[in-house]
């Protein structure tokens, strides 16, 4: 059968994209590879989801010395979005120019910040977000105030805010994408527990790409979803101008479709894989490719957990509630800028297990984990070509990767170790409350850097000229009329706040696009 549209994934792009297309007419193919996450009491086992890794994929990448390379990536119905810790960002409107850091350029976006503020509004609400304006010193203007009030801190947390608050810096509520009613307790969808980041909701109560846009657009009896539908190929007609077919490998067999427009969505590693995978006479060097672009500019975030540890424990249940970003664009000490500060959730002796921090001397894992407030650390990860996915012989992906800012980055753990010692308001200890700050190895015995792949983005970036972007400023191939890609292959530059709502927010905006397109 023939579509008006073929959507291929489902996360953050895709799910958005659909959700915003379905309903008006078109029939739409939706093609995943994954199966939806089974709802079982595993979803919310630290044990299964971060020591056993029971919903990562078993894939193996390679690196740039040909090493094997196990991918931190879910493959599911909602993509990652299962799996995030539903911290829904903004990026700062000053990352949609040049912004000039210690580590080299990061490059200016071909539309504005207010291209797309319209669509940022529109994401929060679909994705039901929480949060508070205009008290985080780097928050971007709005047209709307949040859908919903900010996410309470806990006592441990809320002192943090306050010892910070004292010190005249401006922290405040990270915004979430959670279904947490805290004015009506009995009625909220979401009960705040301690296994979101990272974990799939069992309650589905996470704002996710499944339950937020995919499930309800499946309403349209026009809307085709495939799962366990792997896309292997794209052909094009003898021109290269369009696709004309999409080969897809379910099991065993192998089935083709086509559609009129169609929309790449699988996370930026894979789409850059499906685009190369899909060379031809007319794109040799891959599907788009012509300036050998695809793949290149790959960007992660420069990130790392750190474990504040003090005497004092940390109760905190939900802790992905406080984020400070007074250093996002530097400090009156150092002009560059430094990024951002935030959580993850709670951590527990059974993850901590998965990726073993440096012990403190006279703790146990469980004492740590009991005590610590667990940061999560991101700077701005710069493009560079050479870091970049390809593909081996066998059609493998390779994921070429140096890291880079990092000079950056340690100024960023420097000053929050700094803040940690002018704690004051532990009455029993004081300043002495603070023990230490300790890495968390993420990636424990595997061959990927600590940036890994969770905040993938970069490798097909667009822009105004088809010799240094892959796709123009609707995010269509430059080199092939009826292909977008949506996903966060789009990013020229990666900001240093977490990606999945400027995703988001792209996707609804190529939907209007893709609207006027399909007269729709
Ligand atoms: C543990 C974790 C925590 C995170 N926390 C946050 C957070 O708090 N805030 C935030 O903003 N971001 C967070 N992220 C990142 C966020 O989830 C991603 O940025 C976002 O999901 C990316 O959206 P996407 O559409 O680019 O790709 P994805 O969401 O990865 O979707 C790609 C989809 O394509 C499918 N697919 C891939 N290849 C093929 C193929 N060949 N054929 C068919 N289907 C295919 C995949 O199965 C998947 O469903 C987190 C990620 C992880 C893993
Ligand atoms: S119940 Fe709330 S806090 Fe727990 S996983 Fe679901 S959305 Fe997250």
């Amino acid at each position: 059968m023939h579509y008006d549209i073929a959507i291929i994934g489902t996360g953050a792009g895709g799910g958005t994209l659909l959700h915003a297309l379905a309903g008006r007419g078109k029939r739409i193919l939706v093609l995943e590879r994954g199966d939806y996450v089974p709802r079982e009491k595993a979803n919310w086992s630290t044990r299964a989801v971060n020591l056993e890794g029971r919903y990562q994929t078993k894939e193996m990448w390679r690196d740039r010395e040909g090493q094997p390379l196990h991918p931190h990536t879910n493959y599911y119905v909602g993509g990652n979005t299962k799996f995030y810790g539903a911290a829904l960002f903004r990026l700062r409107r000053e990352d949609f120019g040049e912004i000039k850091h210690w580590g080299g350029v990061s490059p200016a976006w071909p539309i504005g910040y207010e291209d797309i503020e319209p669509y940022y509004t529109a994401a929060e609400r679909l994705y039901h977000v929480h949060g508070e304006r205009g008290v985080d010193p780097t928050d971007p203007p709005a047209s709307a105030p949040y859908p919903h009030p900010a996410v309470s801190h806990e006592p441990r947390i809320q002192q943090l805010h306050d010892d910070w608050a004292r010190l005249g810096l401006r922290p405040f509520h990270v915004p979430l994408g959670i279904m947490l009613d805290e004015g009506n307790p009995r009625a909220s969808r979401c009960i705040r527990c301690e296994t979101c980041d990272g974990h799939p909701c069992l309650v589905g109560a996470k704002s996710d790409a499944q339950v937020v846009a995919v499930d309800p657009a499946l309403r349209d009896p026009n809307v085709t979803l495939l799962t366990n539908a792997y896309v292997a190929k794209l052909e094009t007609s003898a021109s290269g101008r369009e696709v004309t077919r999409l080969v897809v490998k379910r099991g065993e067999a192998t089935e083709t479709h086509s559609a009129d427009v169609v929309v790449v969505s699988a996370g930026a590693i894979n789409s850059a894989a499906l685009l190369l995978r899909s060379a031809s006479d007319r794109h040799p060097r891959g599907l788009a490719n012509g300036f050998d672009m695809v793949g290149r500019h790959y960007m992660g975030h420069v990130n790392s957990v750190l474990m504040a540890i003090s005497r004092c424990p940390n109760p905190t249940v939900f802790q992905k509630t406080l984020g400070l970003n007074d250093f996002y664009f530097g400090s009156p000490e150092w002009e560059y800028p430094m990024g951002h500060i935030s959580f993850v959730g709670k951590l527990d002796a059974d993850t901590l297990r998965g990726g073993a921090p440096a012990i403190a001397p006279g703790w146990s894992l469980d004492l740590m984990a009991r005590h610590s407030m667990d940061f999560w650390l991101t700077s701005e990860d710069l493009p560079d070509p050479d870091n970049r996915v390809t593909l081996d012989r066998e059609g493998n992906i390779v994921l070429a990767y140096r890291p880079n800012n990092e000079t950056a980055h340690q100024r960023l753990h420097a000053k929050l170790e700094q803040l940690m010692k002018q704690q004051t308001k532990c009455g029993v200890h004081g300043h002495e409350c603070h023990e230490g700050l300790f890495s968390r190895n993420l990636f424990l015995g595997q061959r990927i850097p600590l940036a890994g792949v969770a905040h993938q983005n970069g490798t097909a970036r667009f822009g105004h000229d088809p010799r240094a972007s892959v796709l123009d400023v609707n995010c269509r191939a430059h080199e092939v009329d009826n292909l977008y890609v949506v996903d966060a292959s789009f990013f020229p530059s990666s900001a240093a706040v977490n990606p999945a709502l400027t995703i988001m927010a792209n996707a609804l905006r190529v939907a209007d696009h893709l609207k006027s397109r399909l007269g729709i």
